[in-house]
């Protein structure tokens, strides 16, 4: 589609060795406002040459750079003073994040305070890497020594673009390491204007290197490349799978955060008002582009059709709009790709199931990849419509019948990221939670995410955790050492 283009397009370059420098394709890529469908930015179109130069000033800032003698304290001042920059330019990079994702500014705004926050936490965290003593016998001492993994490659996705960043960056800089960064070829604006205050706050040259491309020319180098320790993903199911792959070569480490097909169980007994509230937060914020979406909504037989009533009617009322309007609480669609791929499962849907509400286009703006908050009932668990991962504001309400029934549709997936479960009984509660193959179970509520609470998925939503100390533990090598205090000779031959 060509694209209007508008006066106040900035042309980014990339951050490699503490330095803005072009790429050596001398080619760009357009970045859009989804709203309006105009490029507002263009960025380097980044391939393995420049993947090369970045992964070198990664190597040479962990193995000889001022950033290998850092102290523990001093990381984690690095990360405080990132922190407060970010809380100084909030506003800034909500709006930025707003426009280049499409994100309502309420939630941009959630986001960016998340960020800080995660940077505050490792922060922290840096100076409680514990190693340990182990319990081997008198003649000699164990430690356990914690040191960092070296140089990761950092590959994130688009629906919580500084999020993500902030997600990889902090727990890995906490640990020492030495970062090579590549946002999503749609949202890496608010990733490289972080990096203008990276001098500022402290962090020697190398230490965290931005580059922007495409998945194929400039992630997948990064991923095969021999300098590269460990490649931390987040993204589909299906690139995960193919960098698994990639990575196997140079038995790298890697840690995946993939996608999701969460289901949400609501049980006859459930707070009906906080249910239908529950419902529609879990699959519809952010614009059900969230990994860990409630988008299969599993409702107990008595309730159910007052449950599709009654979510249907309140669905209606979301209201749509500019996400810079304060009152928008549901923007467009990240990119046209994104928006065919949702319209198209709004067709499928309705061959598979009956449409409670949505299923198209949301015409009313005339530009942007507006698309209605959709729902479709009576869908059957095989349905593809439950099996994909749709990420978009497409919700498949499944009845069942009791709670075994419950677990035996929500475990029936390939996907084990996130799950819910609502009722008011502790014990029926604590049942289902336990019978979940997931990551993370909410109980009454969906969503919410601590950076103090691990992160990630069961089965095929990957593996690892991000957040809390296990999210640094993940960019930790360990090491024993054995010291000797028998002070005869070995005396074997
Ligand atoms: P995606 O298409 O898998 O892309 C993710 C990242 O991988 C992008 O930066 C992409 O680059 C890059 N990439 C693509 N092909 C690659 C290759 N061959 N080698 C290396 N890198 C490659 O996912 P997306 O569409 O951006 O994001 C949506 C997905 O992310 C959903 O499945 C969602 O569930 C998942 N997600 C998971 C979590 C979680 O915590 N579990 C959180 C957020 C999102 P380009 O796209 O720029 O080409
Ligand atoms: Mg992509």
């Amino acid at each position: 589609m060509p694209a209007a283009v508008t006066a106040e397009v900035k042309t980014y370059q990339l951050y490699i060795n503490g330095e803005w420098v072009e790429s050596r394709t001398k080619k760009h890529l357009p970045v859009y406002d989804p709203s309006t469908e105009e490029v507002i930015a263009q960025v380097p179109d980044a391939n393995s040459g420049d993947v090369d130069r970045a992964v070198e000033a990664a190597r040479a800032a962990f193995d000889h750079g001022p950033w290998k003698g850092a102290t523990p304290q001093e990381r984690g001042r690095v990360l405080f003073r990132l922190a407060e920059k970010i809380r100084q330019n909030a506003a800034m990079l909500a709006e930025l994040e707003c426009r280049n994702s499409g994100k309502p500014i309420v939630e941009a705004e959630f986001d960016i305070n998340d960020v800080a926050t995660c940077f505050e936490y490792y922060g922290g965290l840096a100076t409680k890497i514990l190693g340990y003593v182990n319990p081997v016998p008198d003649n000699a001492v164990s430690l356990t020594l914690k040191e960092p993994v070296g140089v990761a490659g950092q590959i994130i996705p688009w629906n919580y673009p500084l999020l993500m960043a902030a997600w990889k960056l902090a727990p890995a800089l906490a640990a020492g390491c030495a970062c090579v960064l590549k946002p999503a070829e749609q949202t890496p604006l608010t990733a490289l204007e972080m990096a203008n205050w990276f001098p500022d706050v402290g962090l020697p040259a190398g230490v965290v290197n931005i580059i922007t491309g495409y998945g194929e020319s400039c992630g997948a180098p990064l991923v095969s490349h021999p300098k590269v320790d460990k490649i931390a993903f987040t993204g589909s199911a299906a690139v995960g799978k193919g960098i698994v792959k990639a990575a196997a070569d140079t038995v790298k480490r890697v840690t995946l955060e993939l996608g999701g097909k969460s289901p949400n169980i609501f049980l006859a007994d459930a707070d009906f008002e906080a249910a239908i509230d529950g419902a529609l937060f879990g699959v519809f914020i952010n614009q059900g582009e969230v990994c860990s979406a409630g988008s299969r909504i599993l409702v107990e037989r008595p309730i159910y059709h007052k449950f599709v009533e009654a979510m249907t009617a309140k669905a209606r009322t979301i209201k749509l709009g500019p996400p810079l309007e304060r009152e928008t609480k549901m923007g467009p669609l990240v990119s046209q790709e994104q928006y065919e791929r949702v319209r198209s499962y709004q067709e499928l849907g309705k061959t598979e199931a009956k449409v409670a509400t949505g299923g198209g286009r949301a015409d009313r703006f005339g530009k942007g990849y507006y698309v209605e908050p959709t729902i479709f009932y009576d869908v059957a668990n095989s349905a593809r419509i439950a099996r994909e991962e749709i990420f978009g504001p497409v919700a498949s309400v499944i009845p069942f019948e009791d709670e075994q029934a419950a677990l035996s549709i929500a475990n029936d997936s390939p996907y084990g990221l996130a799950a819910a479960v609502w009722t008011r009984d502790i014990f029926k509660a604590f049942r289902v939670v336990k019978g979940l193959r997931a990551g993370i179970v909410w109980v009454n509520h969906m969503q919410p995410t601590y950076v103090e609470a691990p992160w990630g998925g069961y089965k095929q939503s990957g593996f690892g955790r991000e957040l809390g100390p296990w999210g640094i533990d993940e960019y930790l090598e360990t090491k024993q050492v054995h010291i000797n205090l028998n002070e005869q000779p070995i005396g074997w031959y």
